[in-house]
C-alpha cells in the first residue's frame, strides 16, 4: 500500500486559512477528540463479544447521555461470516429531539478482530488497537456532541455508532459485501423509528490518520451528490481543501451504502483513494494512538460541525 505523505506539506496554512473565515460553528477541540480516542484504545480492542467491547459500549452510552443526548441501544443477535453469533449494539443518540429537521452523523465503534493487512504475516491473526479505524470517527462524534449540547444548532442532530462494521470476510469465496457493515445493514432493515427521515447523513471512517485525503466515492456521488458537494465546498472554504480533495474514487461498501438503502441520502468521509487505497496503516498493528494526527481530527470535526451549523430549517 502506498503512503500519501509525499504529496503535501502545507499543514500550517490550515490554521491561517481557518482564522480568516467567520465560522458559524463552535470551535472543534482536536485535543478533546484525541483524548476520546485514547479512552477507547485504553479499554482494549473493541472486538464484539469481548469485555473491552462491553465496557466501551457502557462508556459511550454514559458519555453521550452526559452530553444531553437522548440515548438508546439497538440490540440483536447477529451471525458473522465465521458462524459465530454476537450481540449487536448500535448506539444511538438524539440531540434536540423536538426539532423536525435533522441531520444524521454516524461512525462505527467496533474494532476488527485481526490485523489481516499487516505486512508481517505472523501478525495477521492478532488483534490491534483500531485507533483510526473505528475510534477516530467515534471520537469526532463525541466532541461534536459535547459542542452541540453547549450551542444549539438550528437543526436537530442524531448520532449513530455502528457495531459490527469491521467483521467482514476478505475471502473471495464468501459473499463479500454482505459480511461487512452488519450494524448499519440491520438498522436499515429494522429502523427503530418509523418514517425517520433526516435531511441527510454523513458517515465518518478513518478520520484521524496523518495526511489524510478524502476522495469522492461513487456511492456518495450517486446517492447524495448535493450533500457531497456541500461538505467538500465548506471544507475548502474554511481551509481544509488539502484533506477534502476534488478527486473521485470507485465504489466503496461502507455504512453509508446501507443508510442510502434506507432511503436517506448519505455520504462517506473516509481515508481512501483509488491510487493509494485505504489509510496506510489500515488493518495493521500500526493503527494505534501514535499514528493519530490531531490536524486531521480537526479538519473533519470542524468541517462537519460547520455543515451542521449552516443548516437553516426550510419552511415546512
Ligand atoms: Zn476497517
Amino acid at each position: 500500500m502506498l503512503g500519501l505523505q509525499s504529496c503535501q506539506q502545507n499543514k500550517p496554512a490550515d490554521t491561517a486559512a481557518t482564522a480568516a473565515v467567520k465560522l458559524l460553528s463552535p470551535n472543534f477541540d482536536a485535543d478533546s477528540a484525541y483524548a476520546y480516542i485514547k479512552v477507547q484504545v485504553d479499554f482494549g480492542p473493541r472486538i464484539p463479544s469481548t469485555p473491552a467491547h462491553a465496557k466501551t459500549a457502557a462508556y459511550l452510552v454514559a458519555k453521550l447521555t452526559s452530553f444531553g443526548g437522548d440515548v438508546s441501544v439497538q440490540q440483536a443477535p447477529i451471525k458473522t461470516y465465521d458462524g459465530k453469533t454476537h450481540q449487536l449494539k448500535n448506539i444511538m443518540a438524539a440531540f434536540y429531539p423536538e426539532k423536525k429537521q435533522r441531520i444524521l452523523i454516524t461512525a462505527h465503534w467496533d474494532a476488527r478482530p485481526f490485523s489481516d493487512e499487516d505486512p508481517n504475516m505472523g501478525m495477521r491473526d492478532k488483534q490491534f488497537d483500531a485507533a483510526n479505524d473505528g475510534a477516530s470517527g467515534v471520537a469526532v462524534i463525541l466532541e461534536m456532541a459535547r459542542q452541540i449540547q453547549q450551542q444549539q444548532p438550528a437543526v436537530g442532530v442524531d448520532f449513530i455508532l455502528w457495531d459490527l462494521e469491521d467483521y467482514g470476510s476478505t475471502n473471495d469465496e464468501t459473499p463479500h459485501e454482505s459480511t461487512w457493515c452488519l450494524g448499519s445493514q440491520y438498522w436499515a432493515k429494522h429502523q427503530p423509528t418509523k418514517a425517520y427521515k433526516p435531511l441527510y447523513a454523513i458517515n465518518l471512517d478513518m478520520v484521524g490518520g496523518s495526511n489524510a485525503q478524502f476522495t469522492q466515492d461513487e456511492v456518495s456521488r450517486k446517492y447524495a451528490p448535493s450533500v457531497m458537494s456541500k461538505v467538500w465546498s465548506i471544507a475548502n472554504e474554511i481551509g481544509y481543501g488539502n484533506y477534502f480533495i476534488n478527486v473521485t474514487s470507485g465504489t466503496l461498501i461502507d455504512d453509508h451504502y446501507w443508510i442510502n438503502q434506507a432511503g436517506i441520502p448519505a455520504i462517506d468521509i473516509i481515508h481512501y483513494s483509488d491510487a493509494a487505497g485505504f489509510y496506510n496503516n489500515w488493518h495493521t498493528q500500526l493503527d494505534n494512538l501514535n499514528n493519530i494526527d490531531r490536524n486531521t481530527l480537526k479538519a473533519v470535526g470542524q468541517t462537519v460541525l460547520e455543515t451542521i451549523y449552516r443548516e437553516k430549517p426550510a419552511a415546512l
